[in-house]
């Protein structure tokens, strides 16, 4: 007998969606990572009639991911989707760090099955909250036949892990797929496909086996009027293993960043050239840096995370 596979399963974590504040009126003074998984669900009459289940995997502010919570994340979404019963995954997060969860499940899972990523800007508690709405059209996407890959659904609109950047700091509608086409839109509980399920090759749960406080150290560090080097020489005598640059416009560094950057790579520091335009690439020209291609720097520096893991 086939078992139907119709399952969707909550992963929460905490964020704005899980917010508590003290007075209604209040959409910024509040608490994010309150409630549960559980309680997010009940908020939701309309999901009555699915076949759900919820697991708390975490219960944090996700401006304070981590690694450890990102290995724990993988491993239950690896471990959930191995269920034939399980037709897809909903994660409730937080909004800050979000698109860096997205890239990270991504680029280790790429999944078969759709893994949707949820999360609000107002907390459960305010007079008009978008918690609710979400969820119920994260779920409606994590039910779609043929859907498929790692995919944020907010504000009625669906972006690919890749693409996706909080462009907002405070409107619902924060998020943008900002180099290329939305994946799909929600209205009314129905998912319109607009784009393609992102597809591709995961790494594997072992790439990131390593205990989470021996992952590679990479930081970031930007280019601007006066930029010196001062920062990357501090970070290399804190023994860092790798730097992104986030550059201006196509990846363009000032010369004494640019020195400080290249005695870092000659020091045996992997160095990387991104932007910090809000969107596109950067371009590889002979002579310059290695480049980033398309990926933000927040997405290049677990791009880099993922490949010192695996030298
Ligand atoms: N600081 C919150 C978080 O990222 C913001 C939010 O969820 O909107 O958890």
């Amino acid at each position: 007998m086939q078992i139907p596979s119709d399952l969707i399963v909550i992963l929460g974590t905490g964020g704005t969606i899980a917010g508590t504040a003290k007075t209604a009126s209040d959409g910024v003074g509040y608490t994010a990572a309150q409630l549960s998984v559980a309680d997010l669900l009940a908020a939701v009459p309309a999901l009555a009639g699915r076949r759900l289940e919820a697991q708390q995997v975490a219960q944090l502010d996700s401006k304070d991911m981590d690694f450890l919570t990102w290995q724990r994340l993988a491993g239950a979404v690896q471990q959930q989707l191995a269920r034939p019963e399980v037709g897809g995954i909903v994660i409730t997060h937080g909004t800050d760090t979000l698109e860096e969860t997205a890239y990270f499940l991504h680029r280790v899972l790429a999944p078969a099955k759709p893994v949707v990523l949820t999360a609000a800007m107002r907390p459960a508690t305010a007079l008009a909250p978008d918690g609710p709405q979400n969820l119920f059209d994260a779920v409606q996407v994590a039910g779609t036949p043929g859907a498929a890959g790692v995919v944020v659904a907010l504000a009625g609109r669906v972006h690919d892990a890749a693409q996706v950047r909080k462009t907002h700091s405070y409107r619902v509608d924060a998020f943008e797929s900002v180099d290329g086409a939305l994946v799909a839109r929600v209205e009314e509980g129905a998912v319109r496909l607009l784009g393609r399920w992102p597809a591709g090759e995961g790494l594997g749960l072992a790439r990131i086996s390593r205990p989470a406080e021996r992952w590679p150290r990479v930081e970031i560090v930007m280019n601007h009027a006066g930029a010196g080097g001062t920062v990357v020489q501090a970070l290399r005598a804190a023994g860092v293993d790798g730097l992104i640059a986030a550059g201006t416009g196509n990846g363009t560094l000032s010369v004494a960043l640019e020195s400080a950057l290249r005695e870092a790579q000659a020091g045996g520091v992997k160095v990387w050239r991104s932007t910090r335009c809000d969107a596109g690439p950067v371009m590889d020209l002979p002579g310059l840096l290695p480049g980033a291609g398309a990926l933000s720097p927040v997405k290049a520096r677990i791009e880099m995370i993922l490949t010192l893991l695996g030298e």
